[in-house]
């Protein structure tokens, strides 16, 4: 095999551990161009275990990252050495494409401060040293003594004081003073204490001035890569294949409408208009074709709709990436990352408070309905029986008939009078006519849940599992659908299955009834199938052809 590579030294051991870095160290290793591959596909490997993390908290982070360390696959974690060299290739591979680019910062951004958060004073000082971070503490205790009064009376510098603090315990290697200009996160929320642009910042609260330090790094870094990749696609053209075959995304057929009813699906930017469509209940239905139709969302509904998402099973990555791709229709990219991403990952608990905040509930929903000219809220609540017609058929794929419409009924044609997607039959539903004046009536009752509770029956094939136990939230109209829609795959693949199996009986062959777990599986498998295989298979493939001719 070829030796890859011949890059610039770093006195770096392979015994030892990972070290907190920007990773401005290229790699110097000769590496084969299996390892090579291979380091690079286990990074992506990692990323796609942080991306996939479900309504993740910075607890679920750090559990995930205290799995991984141990866990034998992802070896390039182990030592600085293979920590470095997967992160340079797979940066190297990202590098080209914007948006691949994003999200591998966004996630070696939670590495990086997971990582920061586990190191110790000393690993952390030669960090700062490393990187010239020129953070200045007290030179004296007389000057330190002189600010103290004044921080007191602030209160908010020290994540730890309280009115019952004593002077003496408080501890001038705590504080560093700082830029203004470098911590502009903790200047708007009043967390540092401010003089002559100078900011005193308590230890605790370094990491709002990292995240940002490190990011810009990280961007310079790609743009460096960007270029480097350029220069091999043409010397070194088939590691470039390499690299793209190592971050190409497997093809889901999740996308468009053609989900099927699982409820394992992962909602991604990708797949949510046809989840949106099938299983979101009227509220959020509502504002998703708003942020699509006007490529925007004002702020209420942005963190309703948001945390919805969330709730759903939505990345952080894939949320972000799904409001940027709206957003930046009418601002540009930096406006979007500087004013409405911090939003996002504030909402996953990234940010902030770093507290997990879950979707809002009906009752929350319902006390604040919005006013009419926006879309947050409970539209049951929010508009009037006059407006509920218009909006039922704009935007939720309803046909609504007032009494005037009634004589529709006896036509038979249902799909007439009531809702139809995708020309689906409504099955179960005994008349238009009862199901909206009970829409009407229930809504004019303010038993608003009720009303949606018929939607749902109405979008459903006659199924109300809002009966026994009433509708609370949105996150349970989705998980209701979903359920139901998984229950209809499976069914639809019990027939598929059953009329297989008569077809071989018929022919004399002996097949084995399957169980519910094998259904289930039959079911599934195909979602995972599709989601891993590929990309070993490409592996696999591109080793065997061109390792050993390289
Ligand atoms: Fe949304 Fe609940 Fe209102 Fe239904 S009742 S539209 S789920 S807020």
């Amino acid at each position: 095999m070829e030796a890859i590579g011949n890059l610039r030294s770093t006195d770096i051991s392979s015994s030892q551990g990972p070290e907190l870095t920007c990773y401005d160290d290229e790699p110097e290793d000769i590496l084969t161009l299996q390892q090579f591959y291979e380091l690079g596909a286990a990074r992506n490997e990692l990323h796609k275990r942080f991306s996939e993390i479900r309504n993740a908290t910075r607890s679920d982070y750090m559990d995930e990252y205290a799995r991984i360390q141990v866990a034998p696959e992802f070896e390039c974690l182990r030592t600085r050495k293979s920590d470095i060299n997967s992160h340079w290739i797979l940066r190297l591979a990202c590098a080209a494409n914007p948006e691949a680019a994003r999200k591998f910062v966004s996630t070696e951004l939670i590495l990086f401060t997971l990582r920061y958060q586990a190191s110790n004073d000393e690993q952390k000082r030669l960090f700062f040293q490393k990187y010239s971070i020129a953070f200045q503490q007290f030179e004296s205790d007389d000057d330190f003594k002189e600010f103290i009064p004044r921080l007191k009376k602030q209160g908010l510098s020290d994540p730890t004081f309280s009115d019952k603090t004593e002077l003496s315990n408080i501890s001038k290697e705590n504080y560093y003073l700082v830029n203004f200009s470098v911590c502009p996160f903790l200047v708007e929320r009043r967390m540092v204490y401010l003089n002559g642009g100078i900011a005193f910042l308590h230890y605790k609260h370094l990491i709002y001035v990292l995240e940002p330090f490190f990011t810009k790094y990280q961007e310079m870094e790609i743009a460096k890569s960007k270029k480097l990749l350029e220069t091999l696609s043409t010397t070194h053209s088939h590691l470039v294949t390499y690299l793209e075959a190592m971050v190409r995304r497997p093809v889901s057929n999740l996308g468009g409408s053609d989900i099927d009813g699982s409820a394992l699906q992962t909602l991604t930017g990708e797949n949510i208009d046809a989840f949106a469509q099938r299983s979101f209940p009227p509220c959020m239905l509502n504002m998703h074709n708003h942020l699509r139709k006007d490529h925007h969302l004002k702020y209420d509904a942005r963190v309703q709709y948001g945390l919805f998402i969330k709730g759903c099973g939505m990345s952080l990555d894939e949320s972000i990436s799904l409001f940027r791709s709206e957003y930046t229709h009418s601002i540009p990219e930096n406006k979007f990352d500087r004013e409405y991403a911090y939003g996002i990952r504030y909402n996953y608990g990234l940010e902030g408070k770093r507290v997990n905040f879950t979707p809002k509930d009906c009752q929350f929903l319902i006390r604040h309905p919005g006013n009419t000219l926006e879309v947050n809220g409970c539209p049951f609540a929010r508009l009037t029986q006059d407006e509920l017609k218009p909006f039922l058929l704009d935007n939720c794929g309803l046909a609504v008939i007032g009494r005037e419409d009634q004589d529709k009924q006896s036509s038979g044609d249902i799909e007439d009078v009531v809702g139809v997607q995708n020309g689906e039959k409504l099955d179960g539903i005994d008349s238009a006519g009862i199901i909206i004046e009970y829409i009407y009536n229930n809504t004019g009752a303010k038993h608003f849940h009720r009303a949606c509770a018929e939607f749902f029956r109405i979008r459903h094939k006659g199924f109300n599992p809002f009966e026994q136990s009433p509708l609370t939230s949105p996150m349970a109209y989705f998980e209701k659908s979903r359920r139901w829609l998984n229950d209809q795959e499976i069914k639809r693949k019990e027939t598929l299955i059953r009329n297989q199996r008569e077809a071989g009986t018929s022919k004399g062959n002996l097949v084995r009834p399957l169980n519910q777990q094998q259904i289930q599986g039959a079911v599934q498998t195909p979602l995972r199938a599709n989601l891993q295989t590929p990309l070993k298979v490409e592996i696999e493939s591109l080793n065997n052809k061109n390792v050993e001719n390289d």
